[in-house]
């Protein structure tokens, strides 16, 4: 959808992850964690519970400091720059700047509860983008449309089903016009029933040519949207490739482990 406001970049890696250590305290949970994205890439990361996946999607806007290592999106720095040798914290300013370029869906509590739907998307436009509020509530009805979630664009977000909740979280990420999106486990605290209506929503925004990182236990999602598989386990990514050839034929028992204990799980 935002091809023709996508500005040209010297390079087609809209993300980039190099080295990325992390630690809780004396707990390293990032061990060196090495992650590229290209323009319009779609990156599904596995791994079982406590592998570091949420804290390196969230190392990736931000939202989490990191010890070592570098990331860019865009080509910019996030987090840290170094200047003369030295890593020096980029201002606050840059970060929030960054931010703006990064759509972030989680697993819960997405939007504002005393913001109608429609609100919640017009939010960002207007206050940080300084859209005019007509021109965002165009921008956000259309938004609401592509996840077909426009007939709800008064109600407030305790009506919703959660699925619904969520396909409004992507409307209201894609608002700001992202470079990327990453989506951290959307669908793992839905019911079953409403798992597919958000894992088409994504499906769509993925053939589109959205930029994507995607965190997730859907197997069928892992094999037929992405480009390629990361794998992490420990807090390192244990083994990447596409899955046609990774899913199929895994090279570490630990992921051919993962696989078949979350693919008899799907049946
Ligand atoms: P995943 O998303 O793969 O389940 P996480 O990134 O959430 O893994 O967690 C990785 C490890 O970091 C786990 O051992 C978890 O307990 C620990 N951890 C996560 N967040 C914090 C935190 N804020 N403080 C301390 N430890 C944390
Ligand atoms: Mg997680």
């Amino acid at each position: 959808m935002n091809q023709a406001a996508a500005l040209p970049t010297q390079s087609d890696e809209i993300v980039a992850i190099r080295g990325l250590r992390k630690s809780y305290g004396t707990l390293e949970v990032l061990k060196g964690i090495d992650i590229s994205v290209k323009r319009g890439e779609v990156v599904v990361v596995l791994g079982p519970s406590g592998s570091g996946k949420s804290t390196m999607l969230r190392c990736v806007n931000f939202l989490e400091t990191f010890e070592h290592g570098t990331i860019t999106v865009d080509g910019r720095p996030v987090g840290y720059k170094t200047v003369n040798g030295t890593r020096k914290p980029v201002s606050e300013a840059e970060n929030a700047s960054l931010r703006e370029h990064v759509g972030m869906v989680f697993q819960s509590y997405n939007l504002f509860p005393h913001r109608t739907v429609l609100e919640n998307v017009m939010m960002g436009p207007v206050k940080v983008k300084g859209i005019a509020a007509a021109t965002a509530r165009d921008i956000a009805m259309r938004l609401l449309g592509k996840v077909g979630m426009d007939h709800k664009a008064d109600a407030y977000p305790g009506r919703l089903s959660g699925g619904q909740q969520q396909r409004v979280a992507i409307a209201r990420a894609l608002a700001m016009e992202p470079s990327v999106m990453l989506f951290d486990e959307v669908t793992s605290a839905l019911d079953p029933e409403l798992v597919g209506e958000v894992l088409k929503v994504m499906r769509e925004l993925a053939e589109e040519g959205m930029t994507m990182i995607v965190v997730t236990h859907e197997m069928g999602f892992a094999r037929g949207v992405a480009d390629r598989v990361v794998f992490m386990d420990g807090g390192v990514v244990v083994e990447e490739g596409p899955p046609g050839d990774i899913m199929v034929a895994p090279k570490t028992d630990r992921f051919r482990g993962f696989l078949s204990r979350h693919l008899s799980e799907e049946g």
